[in-house]
């Protein structure tokens, strides 16, 4: 089975400056980011030997495993191309997805009021995501613990914001509030749009 790999950062690591420190980027890409790779792929190897009868495993154990890990690559690999370099990313959504934000939440504004508010709310560690309903069109701002609790099967996400402690500690403390502010000026639209037109 292929494994998982950590995806190349789609700019540089001080890309993001002032917004996002240089240092977190490195760390989360390179360590967090990482971990969860190693962690997708640790679980998916449990699962092949037991497969083939090589050992015995708490199936439980491996799959809340497998589940965290995954959704943690996923997610981060979703919130890497989700951000653009400083001065290139950050306004007002144009298109398609412009059209579809103010149908859904009433107004560009509306919504970003209600994916900041459930970003800095989010209970503990998590991501708060802006997800796409296949089934009817509609978008949902939704709030994910960890990185796969209290997450709706089946939404496909847009545009996602890690609000894990490693994501700004280190540049913002504790005041989530603000890196969540700032985060704003480097979201990039043109990602946004792509993702929800496939
Ligand atoms: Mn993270």
């Amino acid at each position: 089975m292929p494994k998982y790999e950590l995806p190349k950062l789609p700019y540089d690591y001080n890309a993001l400056e002032p917004f996002i420190s240089t240092k977190i980027m490195t760390l989360h890409h390179t360590k967090h980011h990482q971990t969860y790779v190693n962690g997708a792929n640790a679980a998916q190897e449990k699962l092949e030997k037991a497969r083939k009868g090589e050992i015995e495993i708490d199936m439980k154990a491996v799959l809340r495993d497998f589940s965290f890990n995954l959704s943690g690559h996923i997610l981060h690999s979703n919130f890497w191309p989700n951000m653009a370099p400083s001065g290139k990313g950050g306004g007002t959504p144009g298109g398609e997805i412009a059209d579809v934000i103010n149908k859904n939440f009433g107004s560009f504004t509306a919504f970003q009021k209600e994916f900041s508010t459930a970003a800095k709310t989010v209970e503990g560690i998590g991501w708060a995501i802006l997800m796409l309903d296949p089934m009817t069109n509609a978008l949902h701002v939704v709030q994910i613990e960890k990185h796969n609790t209290a997450a709706i099967s089946g939404l496909k996400p847009l545009l996602v914001l890690d609000v894990w402690e490693h994501a700004y500690y280190l540049q913002y403390k504790n005041d989530r509030a603000t890196y969540v502010d700032k985060w704003w000026n480097v979201v990039n639209w043109d990602d946004v749009e792509k993702r929800f037109i496939l």
